[in-house]
């Protein structure tokens, strides 16, 4: 069975949106079936934007928890947070001498945060060193396959040259992982139809958020902007509404009844819309249903967190026990 690995960071107080669930949970969830699954919550990462620890803690425990709902299964997968994991950051401070200042400034991460901050000096060494920090959580525990979005192609591009560089120099120590880009359509559009769905752009449909605030997201999906009143004709492609249903498997024919209705002008984008709302709340009834549960026995889920360190630890001691000796440490 191949290894497949994947993180992501805790970094802000909102929990999982429909872009995350079609983007990443879903194949993440597809892939125990199939694949020897690491998960990570990534912690340590969450550090380069958020700088106070009540808020650190309880955004990492958050998406620990929306990811078992969703069904990440312990048994299966091994699955832990990324500051459980020591040998991580050892790995991290012997592949700083493998990787060059030009390298990282070529990175998105630090261009980005260059165009919007003046001064360059001013950037943390951890946005800097991130990709680094990246290429440890992955090396540390030799996976074949990693998959990422097309945004962090470029970082596990640079973590396979760190390996690489690592392996002329000491010799054939560190597994170099395959990168799986995924497809442009796991890419969901946001409420407003202009950007992607994130959480920082308030554009997105929440999954585990009280029902009045998915409510609200819901009632604010870009519409057909000619049609006024729910008698005029509307352009079922000009709602995301349709798109939405259509992400989530809604049924082809009932689809096509409310998309018939809408050219006609005889549904309003209200009732279309109470309609999408229902559909998604039963569609994750159960991944909240869960979440709640979850969050009745927190001595269950310091279990679940403990046994995947322990697991993961035992790996990742072994991977830096050979990189330790091949260095000379
Ligand atoms: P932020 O706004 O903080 O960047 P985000 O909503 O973009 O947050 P990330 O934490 O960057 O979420 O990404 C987590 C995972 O979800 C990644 O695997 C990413 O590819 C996936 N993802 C995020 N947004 C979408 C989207 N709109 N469509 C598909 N996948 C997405
Ligand atoms: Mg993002």
């Amino acid at each position: 069975m191949q290894r497949i690995l994947s993180g992501i960071t805790p970094s802000s107080t909102k929990g999982l949106h429909l872009g995350n669930y079609l983007g990443a949970v879903k194949p993440h969830i597809e892939y125990q079936e199939t694949h020897q699954c690491f998960y990570f919550v990534a912690n340590n990462h969450s550090l380069n934007t958020v700088f106070n620890s009540d808020e650190v803690r309880k955004n990492t425990l958050n998406i620990f928890v929306e990811y078992l709902a969703f069904g990440i299964d312990p048994e299966k997968t091994t699955f832990f947070v990324e500051g459980d994991i020591p040998a991580i950051f050892y790995l991290q401070s012997i592949l700083n001498n493998v990787v060059t200042i030009s390298e990282l400034k070529r990175m998105h991460a630090y261009k980005d945060k260059l165009q919007k901050d003046i001064e360059p000096d001013t950037i943390s060494m951890g946005l800097f060193s991130y990709p680094v920090l990246m290429s440890a959580d992955i090396l540390i525990f030799e996976p074949d396959i990693v998959p990422v979005g097309e945004d962090q192609a470029q970082h596990v591009e640079i973590c396979r040259e760190i390996a690489r560089t690592f392996n002329n120099r000491y010799g054939e120590i560190l597994k170099i992982p395959e990168l799986s880009i995924k497809k442009d359509t796991a890419r969901v559009p946001g409420i407003y139809g202009d950007r992607k769905m994130s959480k920082s752009l308030g554009n997105d449909l929440p999954i585990f958020a009280p029902v009045e605030e998915v409510k609200k997201q819901v009632m604010s999906i870009k519409t057909d902007p000619s049609r006024i009143h729910p008698t005029d004709p509307g352009d079922p492609a000009k709602n995301l509404t349709f798109t939405y249903f259509e992400l989530l498997g809604f049924d082809d024919q009932k689809l096509e009844e409310y998309k018939e209705a809408y050219r006609k002008g005889t549904i309003s984008d209200v009732e279309i819309k109470k309609g999408f709302l229902t559909f998604f709340l039963e569609h994750f009834n159960e991944a909240r249903e869960r979440k709640r549960n979850l969050l009745k026995n927190t001595d269950k889920l310091h279990e679940i967190r403990e046994t995947g360190a322990k697991k993961a630890n035992g790996i990742a001691q072994k991977t830096l026990e050979k990189v330790k000796k091949a260095v000379g440490l």
